[in-house]
C-alpha cells in the first residue's frame, strides 16, 4: 500500500506509516526474548481457569474490573485512601488510554531514551509530540531535563525496558514533584526491583503508576495490566479507555494469582526471588565470557555488544531465542563500543540459563 493510495488517504493522517509491533518470531525450544515468567503461570490461576463455568463465557465481564479493585489496591499497598485502579488489555492499553485522556492539540510526551518501544508509537497514535531525553551517565533518568521539557505527559519506566536499569528515588521524586503535566510511571518489572515508587501517588494526584500481569505473574497470554493513582485521575483514564477491556477468564485468573498462598501470590514472589538470584549468577557468567550486561533491576539482562546480531543468529541455530535491540544511542559512554546493538536476555530457570551459556561457549570457541 503506497502512501498515495485512496485507502491510505482516507485514513487518519500518519496511520499508514505507523509501524506494526514486531517481535522475534523464530520458534525456539528456549525463548528468552520477551521478559515473561519462564516458569509459566501460578498454579492458582491455572486452577481457576480450569474450574471456570459457562457463565464466565456467556456473560459480559465486569465493566472496569471492579472485582479486582480492592485486591489491586491492597497488593500495591494503597488500600484505604482516595486511590483507585484502572485495568486494561495489558498495560499497553492502560498507557494508551492515559495518553489519550491527556492528549490535547499540540501536546507532548517526554521520556528517557531508549525505552519501551511502544511509547513513541502510542505517542504518535495519540497525537502527542515525542520528546526523548538521553539517560544520565550512570543510567539514571535525567530528571532535570525531563522536567525542563515541560511536557503534558512525562513517561518514566523503572526498571526500564530495554536497559533493565532502575531510576533512583531522588530522580523519580524530582520528576513527580516538579513535572508540569501528568507523570506515568511504568513499573512493569516492579517485582524484580530493589525498590518501587507506587507510594508516591500519595504525594501527587498527577501520578499514574502502571503495572502488568504479563511479567512476574506469568499471565501475558491473558493480557491484563493496571494503573493505580488518585481516583480523579484513574476516572479520566477510564473514560478514555472504555468498558469491558479485561475479559472474564483473565479476571478470574488474576484474582486467583493475587490470592495470598503458596500457589498464588507467594508462588509469584518466590519465582521473582529466584530470578533475582539467577540474574546475578548469569550476569557473572556473561562477564566471564567477555559480555558485559548493565546492572539489572528486572528479569532480563541488557548486553550492549557490536556482535548482537551474529550471536542471536547463532543462538537461534541452537534453539535459543533472545531479543536483538538495535538503534541504541552511543551514550551513556558504556554503550559507545556497541555500535548501536545489544542483546536482551530473559532470566529464568537455571537449566535454561545453562543451555544459553553452553551455546555461547560453542559460538565463541
Ligand atoms: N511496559 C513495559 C516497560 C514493557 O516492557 C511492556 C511489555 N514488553 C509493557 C509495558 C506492556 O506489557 P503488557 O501490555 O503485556 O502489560
Amino acid at each position: 500500500m503506497t502512501d498515495r493510495s485512496p485507502l491510505v488517504r482516507a485514513a487518519r493522517e500518519g496511520i499508514g506509516s505507523l509501524p506494526l509491533y514486531s517481535a522475534e518470531s523464530a520458534v525456539c525450544a528456549i525463548d528468552l526474548s520477551d521478559n515473561t515468567n519462564l516458569w509459566g503461570p501460578p498454579p492458582a490461576a491455572l486452577r481457576a481457569l480450569s474450574q471456570a463455568g459457562a457463565p464466565s463465557l456467556a456473560r459480559y465481564p465486569s465493566l472496569y474490573s471492579e472485582p479486582l479493585r480492592d485486591l489491586l489496591l491492597e497488593y500495591t499497598g494503597l488500600a484505604g485512601g482516595d486511590f483507585d485502579t484502572i485495568t486494561g488489555c495489558g498495560s499497553d492499553d492502560v498507557l494508551d488510554s492515559a495518553m489519550r485522556a491527556f492528549s490535547r492539540a499540540g501536546a507532548s510526551i517526554a521520556f528517557s531514551s531508549p525505552t519501551f518501544t511502544m511509547i513513541p508509537v502510542l505517542a504518535r497514535l495519540n497525537d502527542l509530540k515525542p520528546v526523548s531525553v538521553p539517560f544520565a551517565d550512570d543510567f539514571d533518568i535525567d530528571a532535570e531535563q525531563l522536567v525542563d521539557a515541560a511536557a503534558d505527559i512525562t513517561y518514566l519506566c523503572s526498571p526500564n525496558n530495554p536497559t533493565a536499569t532502575a531510576a533512583s528515588r531522588p530522580a523519580v521524586e524530582y520528576v513527580v514533584r516538579n513535572a508540569t503535566g501528568i507523570v506515568i510511571l511504568d513499573e512493569a518489572y516492579a517485582e524484580f526491583a530493589p525498590e518501587t515508587f507506587e507510594q508516591l501517588v500519595r504525594e501527587s494526584d498527577r501520578l499514574l503508576v502502571a503495572r502488568t500481569f504479563s511479567k512476574a505473574f506469568g499471565l501475558a497470554g491473558l493480557r491484563v495490566g493496571f494503573g493505580v493513582g488518585a481516583q480523579a485521575l484513574t476516572r479520566l483514564v477510564a473514560r478514555a479507555r472504555g468498558p469491558y477491556k479485561v475479559n472474564a477468564m483473565a479476571e478470574l485468573a488474576v484474582r486467583a494469582a493475587l490470592e495470598p498462598g503458596a500457589s498464588g501470590r507467594d508462588w509469584v514472589a518466590a519465582r521473582a526471588r529466584t530470578v533475582i538470584e539467577h540474574r546475578a549468577r548469569l550476569a557473572a557468567a556473561l562477564v566471564a565470557r567477555g559480555l558485559n550486561p548493565l546492572s539489572s533491576a528486572a528479569n532480563f539482562l541488557f548486553v550492549p555488544t557490536p556482535d548482537a546480531v551474529n550471536i542471536a543468529r547463532e543462538l537461534v541455530a541452537r534453539g535459543i531465542l533472545v531479543r536483538v535491540v538495535s538503534g541504541i544511542p552511543d551514550s551513556p559512554s558504556v554503550l559507545a563500543g556497541a555500535r548501536g546493538t545489544a542483546l536482551r536476555i530473559g532470566v529464568g530457570p537455571w537449566d535454561m540459563m545453562e543451555a544459553l551459556l553452553t551455546a555461547l561457549d560453542e559460538i565463541r570457541s
